[in-house]
């Protein structure tokens, strides 16, 4: 039988006459996937539960952030108990420092950091720095990584974007756009092309150290040593978008796991525990530049609020015990084999692409190592096996460019019913 979406259903008609495409961030609309998309009424650890009352094992885990799984007891009590102390007070706490001080224990490149409130604003904020810092105008940036939604970012953006099959936005004025140079990811090739021709004035390159989304996309051994080396020569700000990737793919994030050190990280997700928060940090130098202490300005009314402050740093903390990500690495790899071995059963082809916790099936042969690799996956194939997923009461992300995220809380149990609702889900495409 059928799962009910009747109140899904009805809530999203209802939503749709207030809300541009009834939602706040579009690819929850579920345009792609030919469906209406599911209200949640609740999460508690791996599962989530719609408005209708079906129930879900969750890969989508707020898109990343919720590593610790939903309503971590832990996290919940730590929120509440800042909630009775005041929700923001616009001056400065004790947990700022300390939240400053872990991440630059964890991330021997961040030797500064400044919070603010989304991944969007810290990358913004990142190149605005790198651009005051080098005095320089022009970015690199790789076809179908998302950095956020800054007008410099939106040029060949992954995620929603590439979900969408949007074209570059309008009302991101040429001139900016114009500053803004894309090559394939993985290419170094094209990177030293780029850097040929615009060299003394790229202020940055910024790069998805795993692009996550364009679906999972590693990086071939060499592209971020090869990008250290070149924006060395070239004084240019070497800048890793961590956004998904930080305290996510290690607890040292990416640059930790390849052991290759930008100048300036960006982070997001994870780091604010499921509340919203952003961060950039790196070289003493360079961080000096943002005010007060120098000129490059950026600032934020709720920046280092103390509720979001103490979910994330609880959550890093609780990241921190003893085999953590050795757990998820095992669990994540189960997950990878059982469904490889589904698709061989099958007779589907498929490409599945996993760093991590990080894990994405691309239904296409070839390998996927970039932008054009991704967009090969038989889109139309993707959607029918989401809906067949969710039939089989496992929630993954509607997009074929979004990487699925495991948390602690996914039991050996959860990953062996999602191994045999995959099975049923491609037996039915
Ligand atoms: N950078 C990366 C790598 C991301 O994945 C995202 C969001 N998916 C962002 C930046 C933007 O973050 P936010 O949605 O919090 O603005």
């Amino acid at each position: 039988m059928s799962k009910n979406h009747e109140k899904s259903r009805a809530y999203f008609e209802e939503a749709q006459k207030y809300m541009p495409g009834g939602v706040n961030s579009p690819v929850r609309a579920f345009r792609s996937v030919g469906m209406s998309p599911l209200y949640i009424e609740s999460g508690k650890g791996s599962r989530v539960i719609d408005v209708d009352g079906n129930e879900y094992i969750d890969y989508v885990l707020s898109w990343g952030p919720l590593i610790l799984g939903h309503a971590h007891p832990t996290v919940v009590q730590a929120i509440q108990a800042s909630a009775e102390k005041g929700m923001s007070y616009g001056a400065p706490t004790e947990l700022e420092t300390e939240m400053a001080k872990l991440v630059t224990e964890l991330l021997p490149a961040v030797e500064m950091v400044r919070m603010v409130n989304s991944g969007t604003e810290a990358t913004m904020s990142a190149l605005r720095l790198a651009r005051g810092y080098t005095k320089r105008n022009k970015i690199l940036k790789f076809e179908g990584c998302y950095h956020g939604h800054a007008d410099s970012l939106l040029i060949k953006a992954g995620s929603g974007v590439a979900t969408l099959a949007l074209p570059d936005s309008p009302g991101v004025p040429s001139d900016v756009a114009s500053n803004t140079i894309t090559v394939p990811y993985n290419d170094l090739e094209s990177v030293k092309l780029a850097f040929e021709r615009y060299g003394s004035d790229l202020a940055a390159v910024i790069v998805e150290p795993v692009a996550g989304n364009m679906g999972v996309v590693p990086p071939l051994p060499g592209f971020l040593e090869g990008l250290r080396e070149v924006t060395e020569q070239h004084g240019t700000v070497l800048i890793f978008d961590e956004v998904m990737t930080g305290f996510r793919v290690d607890y040292h994030c990416a640059q930790g796991r390849f052991g290759v050190t930008p100048d300036l990280t960006t982070l997001g997700k994870v780091i604010g525990g499921g509340l919203p928060v952003g961060a950039y940090g790196g070289k003493r130098e360079i961080m000096e530049q943002i005010a007060p202490s120098g000129p490059v300005y950026q600032a934020g009314t709720l920046s280092g609020n103390p509720l979001a402050m103490t979910a994330g740093y609880t959550t890093l903390k609780e990241l921190g015990k003893p085999g953590v990500y050795e757990e998820l690495e095992h669990k994540a790899k189960r997950l990878e084999e059982g469904i490889a071995a589904n698709c061989r059963e099958a007779g589907i082809p498929f490409t599945i692409n996993r760093v991590g916790s990080m894990v994405c099936l691309f239904f296409t042969d070839q390998p996927v190592h970039n932008y054009d690799g991704a967009k090969a996956s038989d889109l139309d194939r993707f959607a029918k096996y989401f809906r067949n997923m969710v039939e089989a009461g496992v929630s993954i992300p509607p997009s074929q460019f979004e990487g699925m995220f495991l948390s602690t809380e996914h039991s050996d149990e959860d990953i062996e019913f999602t191994i045999q609702a995959n099975r049923i889900a491609l037996k039915n495409l």
